[in-house]
């Protein structure tokens, strides 16, 4: 499947692109990259295509178009099951094996946004995410603003495979949103969470989004929850802490990144990624004791690095990080 990509902004289209413009409900819009459309419906030099803003079906014909849209089965809700719903804003759960069609079309679409060459038709293996809003004065029209898919089965933990939010509303912190919510659906699925983090390498775009999102997933978690580590609903048996009177003398606070992986829901790698970001950390060597107790812990060991211990000066940080959001990214 394809490397995470929100594609916050872009600027330079593919010049052999098959599509130029998607017409997705009444908005009309240039697209950035080459399709797999079928040749025999969509040719290779379509200006304009028709695409169902419900359902994603498509077609060349303004005609046929508009004579879908009146009876699309989807037209005044999405398929799926609604996991997440806050301010006028929901998350649909879509059965890639169940929508084997609406998966397929969305994914045929969202191509026409992301640079990467994956086969979409694979659709039964992957659960596919739909964000959508809702006009407050008419609860039966929705939008669909973007989607992220996740591969069901994953030997790699990914939380995320693929993610997109729609061009047109871009730029509104929504592909945060849906970072938050595939980190929120991890913690569901298993009993004290489960560590996971979106499919690697990611792209360009993709790494960007998600390094922002991760410091301030980062900061907030110092802020609200680093002066007492231990009173966090994700701390863990295992989890190794800080001597308590090193905490009582210092304005310091010294954890590891294992600390904050466990807390946040994120890999090691990533918390090292985001703290690396945030200018706060200062690299130490571990001790022999400690390089084993780490070890110990199978799960993420395998991520560790040998300066895990590291210490973090925060607050101003974590402060300026978390302060200029609005109030969709604080989802958690
Ligand atoms: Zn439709």
């Amino acid at each position: 499947m394809a490397p995470p990509n929100n594609a916050p902004s872009h600027t330079k289209p593919s010049a052999n692109r098959n599509v130029k413009h998607v017409v997705l409900g009444d908005l009309l819009f240039q697209t950035w990259y080459q399709s797999i459309y079928p040749e025999d419906l969509v040719s290779k030099d379509t200006d304009r295509l028709y695409v169902c803003r419900w359902c994603f079906r498509y077609s060349c014909d303004a005609d046929a178009y508009a004579k879908h849209t009146r009876v699309c089965e989807n037209r005044t809700t999405p398929p799926g099951t609604k996991v997440y719903d806050h301010g006028g804003y929901a998350v649909w759960e879509v059965d890639g094996e169940d929508y084997k069609l609406f998966a397929q079309n969305l994914s045929l679409f969202a191509k026409l946004f992301l640079d990467h060459k994956s086969v979409f038709f694979d659709v039964a293996s992957f659960l596919y995410y739909l964000l959508t809003s809702t006009d407050p004065d008419d609860p039966e029209n929705y939008y669909i603003l973007g989607f992220f898919s996740k591969e069901k089965l994953s030997w790699d933990a990914n939380n995320l495979a693929c993610i997109l939010i729609f061009p047109p509303y871009q730029h509104k912190q929504l592909g945060k949103l849906l970072m938050g919510v595939s980190y929120k659906l991890s913690d569901w699925e298993k009993d004290g969470g489960l560590i996971g983090g979106p499919e690697k390498p990611l792209s360009e775009m993709g790494r960007r989004s998600y390094s922002r999102f991760w410091e301030e997933r980062i900061a907030r978690y110092l802020l609200l929850h680093g002066s007492d580590p231990a009173d966090t609903e994700d701390s863990s048996q295992q989890k190794p802490k800080p001597p308590k009177s090193s905490r009582k003398k210092h304005p310091q606070e010294v954890m590891t990144v294992q600390d904050i992986g466990l807390a946040t829901g994120m890999l090691t790698e990533d918390v090292i990624t985001a703290l690396k970001g945030m200018g706060v950390v200062e690299p130490t060597t571990p001790t022999k004791k400690q390089m084993r107790a780490f070890s110990d812990d199978g799960h993420h060991a395998q991520h560790l690095k040998p300066a895990i211990q590291e210490v973090v000066r925060v607050m101003n940080k974590c402060i300026k990080l978390i302060s200029a959001k609005p109030d969709l990214a604080t989802y958690e």
